[in-house]
């Protein structure tokens, strides 16, 4: 699979979170709004499928893929549409949203009260990975997105999705490690992590993490024709995971230039 277009349009949509793309006031948005265990994220596109505003914000009001602060993700989605509202000069009316694989019913419900509750009638409500692909246009293969609290994956085949599953594994475990191997708080710790620059230094004390999420990736997939993984989520960020990937499922692993912001993305397309 060629990443290069994927690689272009994320860039892309990571330079909307600092200009803003005209729109005309009758064309219609596409946005998506993604609640995780680490950041919120909001998407919108144009009608061409082009990202033109993108805004995101660390918060901690949901735990493993669940709202654990119901007012506190409701002011953060109505803060981040308001900023974005404000730079678009239109009104965000609609949206579409993702869960982990396996939210039961409740739990969904409580995201669209979120969303809704900030201003924002709920379109589409799908599952991660799969609002990853919508991005990736993966045929065969299974996507795992790793993102703060939850790895999720989609198992592929002939562009349906056959399989997903959820496992309480993410960023957060990484940065535990790390705190308490550097003797640093966790705050200290998600900075150094997040440093691109330092990720050769910690891959040592991280590595029998991400080990164990290619084990629990691999108990999903044992027993199934799968040629490809395909790894997206705020984690993936991390250099050189890709290659743990590989020589523990023993599969082609593939990685976009950032994994970060393909969710979000995908999310926004769906809607
Ligand atoms: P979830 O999908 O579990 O609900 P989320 O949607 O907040 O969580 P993402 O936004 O995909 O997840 O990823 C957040 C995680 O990515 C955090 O743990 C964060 O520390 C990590 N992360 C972000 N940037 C980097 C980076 N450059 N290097 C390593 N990890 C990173």
């Amino acid at each position: 699979m060629d990443f290069s277009s994927v690689d272009r349009i994320i860039a892309d949509l990571e330079t909307c979170l600092e200009t803003t793309r005209e729109v005309s006031p009758t064309e219609e948005l596409l946005v998506g709004v993604d609640l995780g265990t680490a950041y919120i994220v909001l998407v919108v596109m144009n009608s061409k499928r082009e990202p033109v505003a993108c805004a995101m914000e660390f918060a901690q009001v949901i735990k493993d893929g669940l709202v654990v602060d119901y007012i506190g993700a409701m002011t953060v989605v109505k803060r981040l549409k308001a900023q974005l509202e404000e730079r678009l000069g239109r009104e965000l009316e609609k949206a579409a949203i993702a869960v982990p694989p396996g939210t039961g019913e409740s739990d969904c419900k409580t995201h669209g009260y979120v969303v809704e509750g900030a201003g924002m009638e709920v379109t589409n409500l799908l599952d991660e990975p799969t609002a990853a692909n919508a991005v990736l246009g993966v045929e065969n293969g299974v996507i795992v997105d790793i993102g703060g609290g939850t790895t999720g994956l989609s198992i592929m085949e002939n562009g349906k999705v056959v399989y997903v599953a959820d496992e309480a594994t993410g960023g957060t475990h990484l940065s535990l490690v790390l705190s308490g191997a550097y003797k640093v708080s966790f705050e200290e710790a998600e900075a150094i992590k997040k440093d691109n620059s330092r990720h050769k230094e910690i891959f040592a004390a991280v590595r029998p993490v991400i080990q164990k999420m290619a084990t629990i990736v691999k108990g999903h997939i044992e027993g199934r024709n799968i040629k490809s993984v395909y790894l997206v989520g705020g984690t993936c960020c991390l250099t050189g995971m890709e290659t743990v990937f590989e020589k523990e499922l023993g599969i082609p692993v593939h990685k976009p230039a950032n994994p970060f912001l393909v969710t979000p993305m995908g999310i926004a397309l769906s809607s």
